[in-house]
């Protein structure tokens, strides 16, 4: 079992914890290396690290950045970045910028299908305003009664060809490649499996052609345990990490209790053969203890 987690998110993007709730969860279920990831901000980062702290785990300074490449969005996890580089700030707050405009559009598109007042009730849980994001809206869909559970109402209303899926320009693959390497951390490829399923999914000739682009930009790891993977897309996931010689991660997803494929930490082994993406920065001195 992996005591590593290097993907996890608090209230600061759509979690459901705050950043100490979250530590401490993490710690309590035996984490002992933990990267908070949230979605394109990192104001949650002082507090997990302290929090981290407080508990003897090591933290490390994550973020997981939404990119648009060719008709896909893609998520890049930043590991062990500096939350206070300046073109990263800046390039995450012009990635935020676009949320709000398009939570309008998706609220538009909902109420042309018969569903009104969700911009309200979806701000309501977000508790970063600058983050509202689709899974606000799905958890005021399934407060309101509309659908059963979060996952539903991604299937049903929020995905593509669904009616309130709004399509959405974010940050291109090459510049949050290099916002991550200019603040010193290591691009991840998150949840690669997930870009291969549905109807709109890629196949394997361009996942391979993805890869071979991540790695010319000088991406290094790509995520093969994580909670959307099925034993099988371990496996799969190592073989591309070997093929494209790329460090392998692992974290949970975890976005509250009851919401996640996967809890905090206890995460399987890489299958053998992988090389673990904290190889990337062990020999930091400051990255040893949190
Ligand atoms: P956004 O960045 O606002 O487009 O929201 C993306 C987030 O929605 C992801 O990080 C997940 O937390 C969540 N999400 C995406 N697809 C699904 C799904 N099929 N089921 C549940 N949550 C999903
Ligand atoms: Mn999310
Ligand atoms: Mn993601
Ligand atoms: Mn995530």
């Amino acid at each position: 079992m992996l005591d590593y987690d290097l993907h996890c998110h608090s209230n600061v993007s759509d979690g459901t914890l705050t950043p100490t709730e979250l530590v401490d969860r993490a710690a309590a279920r035996g984490v002992t290396v933990l990267a908070l990831t949230d979605h394109d901000d990192v104001d949650g980062l002082d507090e997990a690290r302290a929090a981290a702290a407080r508990r003897g785990i090591a933290f490390v300074n994550g973020v997981e950045i939404s990119v648009s490449w060719r008709s896909h969005t893609l998520h890049i996890v930043g590991l062990n970045i500096n939350p206070a580089y300046p073109l990263l700030l800046a390039g995450l707050s012009s990635v935020r910028s676009g949320r709000g405009m398009r939570a309008q559009k998706m609220a538009e598109a909902l109420a042309k299908a018969g569903i009104r007042g969700v911009l309200e009730g979806a701000y309501h849980y977000a508790n970063n305003p600058n983050m509202i994001g689709r899974t606000h809206f799905a958890r005021y869909l399934v407060e309101s009664g509309h659908c059963k559970d979060v996952k539903s109402v991604f299937k049903r209303y929020l995905v593509k060809g669904k009616p309130g899926y709004v399509p959405h320009q974010w940050a291109t693959l090459e510049d949050a490649v290099a916002w991550i390497h200019g603040s010193g951390g290591v691009a991840v490829l998150a949840h690669p499996g997930r870009y291969m399923s549905g109807r709109a999914g890629m196949g394997k000739k361009t996942m391979n052609e993805l890869l071979a682009g991540f790695v010319e930009l000088g991406g290094e790891a790509i995520e093969v345990v994580t909670g959307s993977h099925t034993p099988e897309q371990y496996a799969e996931f190592a073989r591309y990490a070997e093929e494209f010689k790329l460090l392998a991660s692992c974290g949970s997803d975890f976005h509250g209790p009851g919401e996640s494929h996967r809890d905090l930490g206890r995460l399987p082994d890489f299958p053998l053969g992988c090389r673990p993406v904290w190889k990337a920065w062990q020999t930091d001195a400051d990255m040893k203890v949190a």
